[in-house]
């Protein structure tokens, strides 16, 4: 680490997941300073609710869109893709994923790590479970020199990650709050770089609200292909409600919003820390 500046290595399961869990958070420490890489496990291959769209153009559609996401955060352009197949993640065994997680770790260096929660209970995506376990467990290992030594043969050496940032799905999980007020526009125009899982996600909502009987005509009238005012609306409800919930004071526009995490800092210090009175100061 040099200076307050840090790195942060984001691995996820899809092109998509970085900027709709945490893209605010993320933007904000771009502008911290803070060198962002990104890793995705899987190939995208089944985001699509298109069927003329074949796995091979799917793909390749969807590794542009995150390049594209990438780069309106202020992320590493250069995107490691794992090349898992999209929709069966669990089928690859957890100590391989494992292993490529952890050599990106000793490669990158980061401070910092980024992912699903491998203990959220209500996960319903087989590759976000399966690609948090396999994070979780390199962060906690990548420091042990006999996990993979054949790593320090290609000049990768074992590397401590302090500090776990794990995606809260539902309130329950939240004990990180990141006021992300100034980043919205932000994290909006990088979920705006995909437009395929925009979409999709319009579309999904409009199954939902049909489903539920309720009326909303601003969502059931909506063109899934004119995604960005429904992106709009839900992201800022979403962010508005862990703002709320966490007491973030209101910004200018009267409401704080923020992105929720299960944040993970420095092993037992943290706890050992705040036993004896001294308080960890918070970057974000
Ligand atoms: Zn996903």
């Amino acid at each position: 680490m040099a200076g307050s500046t840090k790195t942060v290595l984001v691995i996820v399961a899809h092109a998509d997941d970085m900027e709709v869990m945490a893209g605010g958070t993320i933007a904000k420490m771009v502008d911290m300073g803070y060198a962002v890489h990104e890793v995705i496990a899987t190939n995208n291959e089944r985001g699509t609710l298109d069927p003329r769209w074949s796995p091979r153009f799917t793909a390749e559609a969807r590794r542009e869109e995150a390049r594209r996401g990438a780069e309106a955060l202020g992320v590493d352009p250069y995107i490691e893709f794992l090349g898992y197949e999209d929709g069966r993640l669990s089928e690859t065994p957890l100590n391989e994923l494992r292993e490529r997680c952890m050599r990106a770790m000793r490669r990158l260096r980061p401070d910092v790590l980024f992912t699903w929660d491998p203990f959220a209970p209500y996960e319903n995506h087989q590759d976000h479970r399966a690609v948090a376990w396999a994070a979780m467990e390199a962060a906690s290992f990548s420091h042990f020199p006999l996990y993979h030594p054949e790593h320090r043969d290609e000049g990768l050496e074992p590397h401590y990650v302090g500090e776990q940032y794990f995606f809260a799905k539902v309130p329950r999980d939240e004990n990180k709050a990141v006021d992300i007020s100034g980043y919205l526009e932000r994290k909006i125009e990088a979920l705006c770089q995909h437009p395929s899982q925009m979409e999709l996600m319009v579309a999904e909502l409009q199954m939902q609200l049909a489903a539920s009987g309720l009326d909303l005509p601003p969502l059931r009238d909506a063109d899934p292909k004119d995604y960005r005012p429904v992106i709009e609306t839900m992201i800022r409800t979403w962010a508005a409600g862990v703002g709320r919930r966490q007491g973030l004071p209101a910004g200018r526009q009267g409401i704080a919003l923020a992105e929720g995490f299960r944040r993970q800092r420095f092993g037992g210090i943290e706890r050992w820390a705040r036993e004896l009175g001294a308080e960890l100061p918070d970057d974000v």
